[in-house]
């Protein structure tokens, strides 16, 4: 595929940006990059290329007309006045997993779902790898498709995607040869609105499959079961109790919690349609680490566990992240606002949480929705220090201290990962 002569407007700087922006040159494309920051960071080599011209500072609405083609970095709503006008105009727009798709030669494993995406496609890439040792882990987990899809040895590799929702709204053909949708439940509703909105974006993921294509569905989340009769491709279930085939006893599974048992389950069920060995997959879960800020183990302190889950940042992985533990939780809690409901969280805290510290802009209503359900063991903290602080004398011997917000990051931090090491930090502070 070439772009030779073709302009292409480049928005979003993140990596997914720079890396279709690399790709299409490598391709012979002339590219404006375009951001909202008026000094986004890029390479110096990359804006000093004679086929890179830069916009930044506003949105492209101006130059939309001069362009044959617009690529559209996950992090932008498809609902902005110049994504709309540029589709009206007939122009492709496509994100950067399209735009590698096009690019890609080998088998395409696509996980997508509310949670555990990243730990099922570590989980499934790790089995994979030991079967097929050239495959590639692209997506949603930080590593651009399309960095990765040309330096591939089509002959005996998989690629193993983490794709977002937000990815998916940007696709057009894009049709991996495995799907899988985790579970469903409410998420990003500041961004897609509702949450029929939600679940057809993540249906995107299988609506180009074929019929010799397989789609992997959880089969007891009202959602991604209802999915079964919307795809041509062949369904198999995960979480189907009596015909779950588990390749290695529950109590070998060295990630916690029934919700990592159900992410082991996904990953068997996919490796399997992969054609892949019991014997491999067995070998692939007994070695799998849990990934950092899920539910990681940071330290043991005065018989008090601390626990980073900094990745939970929606109401159900906080609900998982509580059910994971027998004893009793000091939950750290609140960060960014996503218009999620409390009420589906806080009900669980009665019988799982000691005590809840509550941080961030969410704090104030975290509390309240306590309040409102008589639950009155919370405290509010300014600074993850402080909550650190607060939490490490609250707690007793055999407690467990938590982080686990239920919400976003970025009113406190740049990101989970920053939330997840100054959290680690502090503990690691404690003495
Ligand atoms: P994602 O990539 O979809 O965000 P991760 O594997 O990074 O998923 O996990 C995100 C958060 O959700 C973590 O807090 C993790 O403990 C929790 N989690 C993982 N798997 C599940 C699951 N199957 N159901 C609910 N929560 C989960």
């Amino acid at each position: 595929m070439t772009y030779t002569n073709k302009k292409i407007l480049v928005c979003g700087m993140g990596i997914s940006g720079i890396a279709a922006a690399n790709l299409l040159l490598r391709h012979g494309a002339a590219i404006t990059l375009c951001d909202l920051n008026p000094e986004p960071k890029v390479d110096k080599e990359l804006l000093a290329h004679p086929s890179i011209s830069t916009y930044f500072g506003k949105n492209p609405d101006d130059i939309l007309d001069k362009h044959d083609m617009l690529v559209l970095s996950p992090g932008i709503p498809c609902d902005l006045p110049f994504v709309v006008a540029a589709k009206a105009m007939g122009m492709p727009v496509w994100g950067e997993v399209e735009l590698a798709y096009r690019h890609s030669k080998a088998p395409i494993i696509g996980i997508t779902g509310t949670n555990g995406k990243t730990t099922v496609t570590s989980l499934v890439y790790d089995i994979v790898k030991l079967a097929h040792p050239s495959s590639v882990l692209v997506g949603n987990i930080g590593i651009p498709f399309c960095d990765m899809v040309e330096t591939l040895d089509e002959s005996d590799a998989f690629i193993v995607a983490e794709i977002s929702s937000f990815q998916l709204e940007t696709i057009d053909s894009f049709a991996p040869k495995i799907s899988a949708v985790l579970n469903m439940t409410p998420d990003h509703l500041n961004r897609h609105k509702t949450m029929e909105a939600y679940v057809e974006a993540k249906e995107r993921i299988f609506k180009n499959q074929g019929v010799d294509d397989i789609c992997v569905l959880n089969f007891t989340n009202s959602y991604t079961k209802a999915m079964a009769s919307k795809t041509k491709a062949e369904v198999i279930f995960f979480n189907q109790s009596t015909k779950d085939e588990l390749v290695l006893p529950v109590e070998d599974i060295p990630i916690p919690g029934n919700h990592n048992l159900e992410n082991v389950l996904a990953a068997i069920a996919i490796c399997k349609a992969a054609g892949i060995s019991d014997h491999i997959i067995r070998q692939g879960i007994m070695a799998f680490k849990a990934v950092e800020h899920r539910l990681e183990f940071v330290k043991e302190l005065g018989g008090v566990r601390y626990y980073n889950d900094s990745k939970a940042t929606n109401i159900d992985s906080t609900i998982k992240a509580i059910q994971a533990f027998n004893s009793p939780i000091i939950l750290i809690a609140g960060g960014q606002d996503k218009d999620l409901d409390f009420n589906d969280l806080v009900k669980y805290f009665p019988e799982n949480v000691k005590r809840l510290i509550a941080v961030g802009e969410t704090a104030d209503a975290l509390i309240q929705t306590c309040k409102a359900h008589s639950y009155f063991d919370t405290e509010q903290a300014n600074t993850m220090k402080d909550a650190v602080h607060i939490a490490s004398l609250a707690a007793k011997k055999g407690d467990i201290v938590l982080l686990s917000p239920a919400c976003a990051s970025y009113d406190m931090f740049d990101n989970f990962e920053q939330r997840g090491r100054v959290f680690k930090g502090f503990v690691h502070e404690l003495s």
